[in-house]
């Protein structure tokens, strides 16, 4: 950057101008979306395929921009994690689920136990135990309503002190998945003194899965490993009928993915409540 004579370094120099523009400008706009109502969720079914019924769902965060559109979390979460942003975020989809939770409730809908999603910095909160009894307060939910996901990665970074606040989120009542497993390094080892509930086995693992390949071999290891461990399993990203026979036929039979459901809105997702509780 100090040789400013090079047109290269000219050249990068503005565009990271740019980008750091561009970064400043969204970070706002984030800001202020989180303050007047731009965030939704959207809510993706978990389904048993033995009765196709849904057994649970996951809510996934999006960001509706007056004038890009809908923002997929992937171009966000990243940004809010990096600027302070996600705590606050962290709070609008925890009360918005907990809404949610309480509006199926009073809409006499059946009961399901709904997923979010946790950000690395939530287990390091001293709030986070606080804050979700207050909030099973507010809403009159038990903790079993909540599912909370977390990834490998961030409890590994202080596992020590992951178990702790797990072994008190569980002895609460809250239900916790390990999302993303299998793309982590030292799950294994670490995997028997974790307290979760349930294992969410990464999309990476379901895309070869039929073809004979090796991912076919280790998702069907995952699987064994999880049920062994007494845990639930769950596929994630099943997208064709292969996948779905295959994880079924090695005893996965919770499964999200887009063949089964994408993730829809609110309404969509209240519509498929309401007409599978009258079949
Ligand atoms: P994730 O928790 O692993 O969520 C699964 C992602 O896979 C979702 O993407 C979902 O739409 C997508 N997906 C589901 N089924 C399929 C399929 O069959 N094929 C394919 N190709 N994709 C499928 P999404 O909604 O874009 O979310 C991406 C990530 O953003 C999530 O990954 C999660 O890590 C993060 N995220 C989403 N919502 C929240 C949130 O409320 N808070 C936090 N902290 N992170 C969130
Ligand atoms: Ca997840
Ligand atoms: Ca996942
Ligand atoms: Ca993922």
């Amino acid at each position: 950057a100090a040789e400013a004579g090079g047109g290269q370094h000219m050249f990068f120099d503005a565009a990271h101008n740019v980008q750091a523009r561009e970064r400043v400008l969204l970070e706002t706009e984030l800001r202020q979306a989180i303050q007047t109502g731009q965030l939704c969720l959207h809510y993706q079914p978990k389904v048993d395929v033995r009765s196709g019924r849904i057994v649970g769902a996951e809510a996934l965060v999006r960001w509706s921009h007056p004038q890009r559109g809908l923002i997929p979390p992937g171009h966000f979460i990243p940004l809010a994690e990096e600027s302070g942003l996600i705590g606050p975020l962290t709070d609008w989809v925890l009360h918005a689920a907990c809404g949610s939770l309480r509006r199926w409730a009073d809409a006499g809908l059946p009961e399901l136990p709904l997923s979010v999603n946790l950000p690395a910095s939530s287990l390091a909160d001293e709030r986070l135990l606080d804050q979700l009894a207050a909030l099973m307060q507010r809403y009159r939910l038990r903790p079993s309503n909540l599912m909370l996901e977390l990834t490998e990665t961030m409890l590994m970074r202080d596992i020590g002190a992951a178990i702790g606040v797990l072994e008190r989120l569980r002895d609460q009542g809250y239900g916790l998945a390990l999302d993303d497993f299998g793309t982590g390094y030292s799950s294994l080892n670490y995997l028997k003194r974790l307290p979760v509930s349930e294992l969410k086995i990464d999309r990476a693992f379901v895309i070869d899965v039929a073809r004979g390949g090796r991912d076919g071999a280790l998702a069907a290891a995952v699987i064994t490993l999880g049920r062994e461990l007494g845990l639930q399993v769950v596929a994630e990203g099943v997208e064709t009928e292969e996948q779905s026979e295959f994880l079924r036929g090695r005893g996965c039979v919770l499964q999200q993915g887009y063949l089964h459901s994408r993730p829809v809105a609110q309404g969509e997702f209240e519509a498929m409540m309401r007409s599978q509780a009258a079949s």
